[in-house]
Parts: structure tokens; C-alpha cells; sequence
């Protein structure tokens, strides 16, 4: 294929077999220590994971789709549903002692394995399951979005409704990781493209490689001389992913 390389950086589609469409997650916002075994560890409340790849380092295309995908509001901490709104701590039970423990979600009132992860409040029987966690994720991002705060108030309004990024975007890594099913894929990621993990977040493949093509696109076009050509860009950008 065509674009195999572009300048110094690593445009490479990774063959259906090293990374399953529906089974591979991108992972994002991974702090500068992250190896595979904790990134491994990190997913595994949504399930096994099978193989996980980290990026090749800070000039890839990975670091720059992650850059892209952290302009966005995103949501850092989780507020409890109390009239204080206190934030709330992700815990996971990955002991096999407390394998088959369960709690109550006091959102949805669902009865839930503490091996499947749930946020907790300040009160130790105040327990979110992760679906519950999510959408609680999407209502504090609306807040934060609805509200028109002072320009100094700004940055002390995030902090509050949805949290700070743990580290700065470049100090961040990425991580390709492969799940046993395609439903343990789609839960990482229904919780985790809204709330974060100690400032990862995770989206589908299909996305990953959409904003792959986006990006190599884009550099194509900025190295070309002055004549580009945007019918060729659209097609490329046109192709089916699956
Ligand atoms: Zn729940």
C-alpha cells in the first residue's frame, strides 16, 4: 500500500490478525511507566485480555490520534449523586478470595460481582456499578458543558465538575489490547471513553483506525507540493473501514 511510510512517522495498518476488529481497544492517556502487563491489569475488570501493544514511542501517529481525542471535554472524576457530590474511587477485587463477592449498585439497585470493578463513595456501602459510573460520567460532563463560567473561573470549574488530567498529553503512552470477546471489548469501552482510569481512556478500533487514516491524510497533504489533490484525499478517506 501507498502510504506504508510518511516522513518519520510509522503509518502502518496492523493486519486483521495481529489486532481482531471487533476485539482490540485503543488505549489512551496511559501514564509514562505503563508497560503491558499493567495496562493488562488495568482492562482486566472488563475481561481478559488476550495481547496488549504498546505504541513505538512519541513520534508515531498513535500519540498524535491520542492528542486529537484529548481536545475534548473529557471526565477525570466521578461525583458521588449526594447533595455534596463527593468524588468517588474506582476499586477492583482482582483476589481470587473475593472472586465471587457481591454488592448492590445503589443507582440501579443491581445486585453485581465486586470482581467486575465499581466505584465508591465516601460512605463504604455508597457503591456505583460501571454502567451506573458511566452514565453519571456523561450527566457531570453535560454540567460542566452547560455551565458559563467567569474566564478565571474556568480552570477551578473543571477541576470541580470533572477533574484535572492526572499528566500533560505528551507525558502520555498508548496501547493497542486485544479482548477474549467482543463484549468485553465494547463494555472497556462504553466505561472507559467517558470516565477515565488514573487519566487513560479507551475507544473502539474502528475509530482508532478512522482517525489514523485522518491524520496520515493530513501530513500527505501538508508534505505535498503545492499540488494536492483532494479528490484523491477523499477517496482515500472514503474507504470502508470493514
Ligand atoms: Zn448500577
Amino acid at each position: 500500500m501507498q502510504m506504508q511510510s510518511i516522513g518519520r512517522k510509522n503509518f502502518r495498518v496492523p493486519s486483521e490478525k495481529e489486532f481482531p476488529f471487533r476485539r482490540t481497544v485503543f488505549v489512551y492517556g496511559l501514564p509514562p511507566d505503563a508497560t503491558e502487563d499493567t495496562v493488562k491489569a488495568m482492562l482486566s475488570t472488563f475481561g481478559s485480555v488476550t495481547k496488549a501493544e504498546m505504541d513505538k514511542g512519541p513520534d508515531t501517529l498513535d500519540r498524535d490520534i491520542m492528542a486529537n481525542l484529548m481536545k475534548k471535554n473529557r471526565v477525570f472524576k466521578l461525583l458521588s449523586k449526594t447533595i455534596d457530590a463527593q468524588p468517588m474511587t474506582f476499586c477492583f477485587a482482582s483476589s481470587s478470595s473475593e472472586k465471587d463477592v457481591q454488592y448492590t449498585c445503589v443507582s440501579c439497585n443491581k445486585s453485581k460481582y465486586v470482581r467486575e470493578g465499581y466505584y465508591r463513595g465516601a460512605e463504604a456501602s455508597y457503591l456505583f456499578c460501571l454502567q451506573c459510573a458511566a452514565l453519571r460520567a456523561d450527566e457531570t460532563l453535560k454540567l460542566y458543558e452547560t455551565q458559563r463560567p467567569r474566564p478565571n473561573d474556568q480552570e477551578s470549574l473543571r477541576e470541580r465538575i470533572i477533574g484535572i488530567p492526572p499528566r500533560a498529553v505528551s507525558q502520555c503512552q498508548t496501547a493497542l489490547c486485544v479482548f477474549a470477546s467482543q463484549r468485553q471489548a465494547s463494555k472497556c469501552v462504553y466505561v472507559r471513553s467517558r470516565l477515565s482510569d488514573n487519566g487513560a481512556f479507551a475507544t473502539h478500533y474502528h475509530h482508532y483506525t478512522k482517525l489514523k487514516k485522518d491524520i496520515a491524510i493530513e501530513l500527505l497533504n501538508s508534505k505535498l507540493p503545492t499540488k494536492t489533490t483532494p479528490q484523491n484525499a477523499t477517496n482515500i478517506d472514503n474507504t470502508p473501514i470493514n
